[in-house]
């Protein structure tokens, strides 16, 4: 069932012996596991090939089964923002494995944490936890829907919010339009109620409120988008979205799975200095383990239940394990007065020298940056939004993709992904990483 890597067939005898052990794990996995994985961008079907396995990680690189290894440009989609296996919080978890795994009753240190992440970012008075980034931004809506008594929500195309019903709709051609399912199993019912708007056009969203009026709850975005490549907020989009918002009474809601505790530690709401109603957490704020979380002012917040009417709940939520890795590596990060500094002149360095190197290849390219998110688009236009994301040259990031992974470079294996650099990567790997791009061979 393994289609093999087109990009490698010149040299296909030294591909399969040098991921044999990542192939048949793969051919095994196919049997018991759809599609072999369990999350569909890990198979690596858009860039073609098998997904290599890991076994282990540790610092900035990444050790798969058959010993080959990388340095990580993934960092488990953001979670590992101190890099791999950080000793301190692997001391944490220890301990507290020995004092208990679960115990669904309330701890200490939920409060700890819950008390640390409201003191440092902004506008924040509660938080609830949840386990993944989904469930937050699932309950956010919830919570939006019910705090205004209204049923539409924007959102942005190409924007991703986590895989429940009401995010998995596409706009149609015309963006006013009501949305279609773009997966099956999501109803029309529920689609009627999602609209969708192009990234950055403020007028399409203006079009929206008009066509909606007294009707939308909320505004969901990623203030700096990270699901179709790294595309930036342009033209005070935020602060415009937060003036709609206002004048029509709905809410805005900055989904932080991905910018939260990455831009800084305020997140885009202190980049930007933007207020958003609600905020959505996940990936850093768990440290590597199962987390999400969402939260808000007081006035909103108490209408979750117990204390409110609005319903959610979950079984292993503030599990004292994900605590734990959460609250230490949100520690280490605010002990570290340099820290953000730091990642972003990694990142800042990674984009120059990569932009260069490409430049003297006289490869059409941009790269987008915010922060330690970036992403390389081999196009000739600058990327706003989702169609000029999808303008770009996505096979040959495939072949780029596939040439740096057999140099020990393991980047997302699709073009619209963001890199997450992590604090493990310095100079070193940095070079490592530079003299891979330099032997990429356009063709
Ligand atoms: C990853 C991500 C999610 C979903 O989080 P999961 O933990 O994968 O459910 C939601 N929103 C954004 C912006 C994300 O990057």
């Amino acid at each position: 069932m393994i289609i093999r890597c087109q990009h490698i067939t010149k040299n296909s005898q030294l591909f399969i012996m040098k991921y044999q052990r990542s192939s048949a794990l793969f051919d095994e996995a196919y049997k018991y596991i759809p599609g072999g994985v369990n999350s569909p961008v890990r198979a690596f079907k858009s860039v073609g090939g098998v997904p290599v396995f890991m076994k282990s990680a540790n610092g900035a690189y990444l050790t798969d089964a058959d010993d080959n290894t990388y340095v990580d440009y993934i960092n488990s989609w953001g979670p590992a923002i101190l890099g791999h296996t950080h000793p301190e919080v692997l001391e944490e978890l220890k301990m507290q494995a020995e004092k208990g795994f679960s115990f669904g009753a309330p701890t200490e240190l939920e409060t700890e944490i819950a008390k640390f992440i409201t003191e440092n970012v902004p506008n924040i008075d509660q938080i609830r936890m949840v386990s993944s980034g989904t469930e937050a931004c699932m309950s956010a809506i919830r919570l939006a829907r019910g705090f205004t008594k209204r049923d539409k929500i924007v959102k942005f195309e190409g924007c991703y919010h986590g895989h429940s019903d009401s995010f998995l709709i596409k706009a149609g051609s015309g963006a006013a339009t009501f949305g279609n399912p773009n997966s099956p199993g999501v109803t029309e019912g529920t689609a009627k109620d999602t609209l969708n708007a192009r990234y950055n056009d403020i007028e399409q969203v203006e079009d929206l409120f008009r066509h909606n009026e007294g009707q939308i709850a909320a505004v969901i975005i990623e203030p700096v988008a990270g699901n179709m490549g790294c595309v930036l907020p342009e033209n005070d989009f935020l602060q415009k979205l937060r003036t709609l918002c206002d004048k029509n009474g709905a809410l805005l809601i900055f989904d932080e799975v991905m910018t939260g505790f990455r831009l800084a530690f305020g997140g885009a709401q202190e980049v930007y200095s933007v207020k958003a109603d609600l905020v959505t957490f996940g990936k850093v704020i768990g440290g590597g383990l199962p987390v999400g979380a969402f939260a808000g002012r007081n006035e909103i917040m108490d209408h979750l239940a117990p204390k409110g009417a609005v319903y959610q709940a979950g079984t292993l939520s503030g599990n004292p394990l994900a605590m734990r890795a959460g609250l230490k590596t949100l520690q280490i990060i605010k002990n570290d007065a340099g820290f953000f500094e730091r990642l972003n002149k990694t990142t800042e360095i990674l984009d120059r020298e990569i932009g260069k190197i490409l430049s003297e290849k006289s490869i059409p390219h941009r790269i987008n940056r915010k922060g330690s998110m970036m992403s390389v688009f081999f196009h000739i236009k600058s990327v706003s939004n989702f169609d000029e994301a999808q303008q770009a040259n996505h096979s040959l990031f495939n072949n780029f993709f596939h040439q740096l992974l057999k140099s020990g470079i393991y980047l997302p294996p699709s073009g619209y992904e963001t890199y997450f650099i992590s604090d493990a990567i310095k100079e070193k790997e940095i070079d490592m990483t530079l003299e891979a791009v330099r032997k990429f061979e356009y063709s």
